[in-house]
C-alpha cells in the first residue's frame, strides 16, 4: 500500500452492516504484547508459547514461564489471550521435548502429540498459565496444537479443568478434526482454524517446500470447504471458531473466512488495519455470497480472482 492507502485501525472489527468480527494478534514473545495492543489488536488470538523456548536445551522454569504469560495478559486488562500450550516438534523442534530422529517430522511426533509424551511439561505449563490468568485480569483462554482426534480433544480439556483452566479450545489443522469438528466441540469449548497447517495436511504439501507452493494456498476449494465444515460444527454446538492462520491476515480471504461463519481472525499485527477495512466495506451477507463463491470454485486461482474481482475496495 502507497502512503496514501495507510490505513488506521480503532481497535474494532465490522462488516458494514454491524457485525463484530473480533480482530486479534498472533504473538511469538512477551514483548510482543504490547505492540500488538499499542496496534488496536482487541487481544490476542495466537501466542506461540514454543517460540519463547525455542533455543532452550532445559524446560523453562515455572517462575519463568509465570513471568512471561503476565507479561502478554497483563498488555491486555480484561481483554481476550489465547495461549497455545507448546507446539513442539516438525518445524518447531525444542531441544527439552526431542524424541527420537523421525523421517517425516510433519507427521510424527509433534504438538499436543509432544505433550501427551511429556505430561509433566504440559502439567507445569498448564499450571503456570492458572498462575498468571490468577495474577492479571485478561481473560485466558488455552489451546492445544494439532489435535486429530476427538479423545485429544476431550482429555486436553479435561487436563485444563484439573488446573482450574475453564476455557479450553482446539486448533483445527488436521483435516480429521474439522470433519469431526462437531463431535471436537461437543468438548472443547472453542475451535481455532490453523490454516497454514491445515493446508499443509489437506494438499499433502510440506508448508516450507517453495516447490510445492503451489499447492499450498488456503483458498484452495478443499481447505476452504474444511473451514466451513468446522464452522459447521461450531454453530451445531454453539461454540465459536476463529482463524490464526495467515490466511487470517489477507483481506480477501479474511471476508471469506467470516462468510463461511468465523467469528475471530487473529493475525500479524500490521494486517489488522487492512483486513479491518475490507470488513467494513463488506456486508455479511456479501461476504457469505463470496465465501459461496469461492467454496464453488474448482481452484484456488479461480476463489481467488472470483472474490478480488467482486470486491472493490482492493482494486
Ligand atoms: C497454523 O498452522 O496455521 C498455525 C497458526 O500454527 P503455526 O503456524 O504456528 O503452525
Ligand atoms: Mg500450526
Amino acid at each position: 500500500a502507497s502512503a496514501s492507502q495507510v490505513r488506521t485501525f480503532d481497535g474494532d472489527g465490522r462488516t458494514a452492516d454491524g457485525h463484530r468480527v473480533e480482530l486479534l494478534a498472533n504473538i511469538g514473545a512477551p514483548g510482543d504484547a504490547a505492540q500488538a495492543a499499542a496496534a488496536g489488536a482487541q487481544g490476542v488470538g495466537l501466542f506461540r508459547t514454543e517460540f519463547v523456548y525455542l533455543d532452550r536445551d532445559e524446560a523453562p522454569t515455572p517462575d519463568e514461564q509465570v513471568a512471561d504469560y503476565r507479561a502478554v495478559l497483563a498488555a491486555f486488562p480484561g481483554r481476550k489471550v489465547v495461549i497455545r500450550t507448546l507446539d513442539a516438534g516438525a518445524d518447531k523442534p525444542l531441544p527439552f521435548l526431542a524424541g527420537a530422529p523421525e523421517a517425516n517430522p510433519a507427521l510424527g511426533v509433534r504438538g499436543l502429540r509432544t505433550a501427551v509424551a511429556h505430561p509433566e511439561v504440559l502439567d507445569a505449563q498448564l499450571r503456570a498459565i492458572a498462575a498468571a490468568a490468577a495474577a492479571e485480569s485478561a481473560d485466558v483462554w488455552v489451546m492445544a496444537p494439532m489435535v486429530s482426534t476427538v479423545d485429544e480433544a476431550q482429555e486436553f480439556v479435561e487436563r485444563c479443568a484439573r488446573h482450574g483452566l475453564s476455557t479450553a479450545g482446539v486448533m483445527v489443522e488436521v483435516p480429521s478434526a474439522a470433519l469431526l469438528a462437531d463431535r471436537v466441540l461437543a468438548h472443547a469449548a472453542f475451535a481455532s482454524i490453523g490454516t497454514n497447517d491445515l493446508t499443509q495436511y489437506t494438499m499433502a504439501a510440506d508448508r516450507l517446500l517453495g516447490s510445492v507452493a503451489g499447492l499450498s494456498d488456503a483458498w484452495q476449494p478443499a481447505v476452504l470447504r474444511l473451514v466451513a465444515e468446522t464452522c459447521r460444527g461450531g454453530a451445531q454446538q454453539g461454540r465459536p471458531v476463529g482463524v490464526c492462520g495467515e490466511a487470517a491476515a489477507v483481506p480477501a480471504l479474511a471476508v471469506v473466512l467470516v462468510g463461511l461463519g468465523v467469528s475471530s481472525l487473529s493475525m500479524t499485527p500490521r494486517a489488522l488495519a487492512d483486513v479491518a477495512a475490507v470488513l467494513a466495506s463488506t456486508t455479511l451477507d456479501e461476504c457469505r455470497r463470496l465465501a459461496a463463491l469461492a467454496l464453488a470454485a474448482s481452484s484456488a486461482r479461480d476463489a481467488r480472482e472470483t472474490v478480488r474481482a467482486a470486491l472493490p475496495v482492493l482494486a
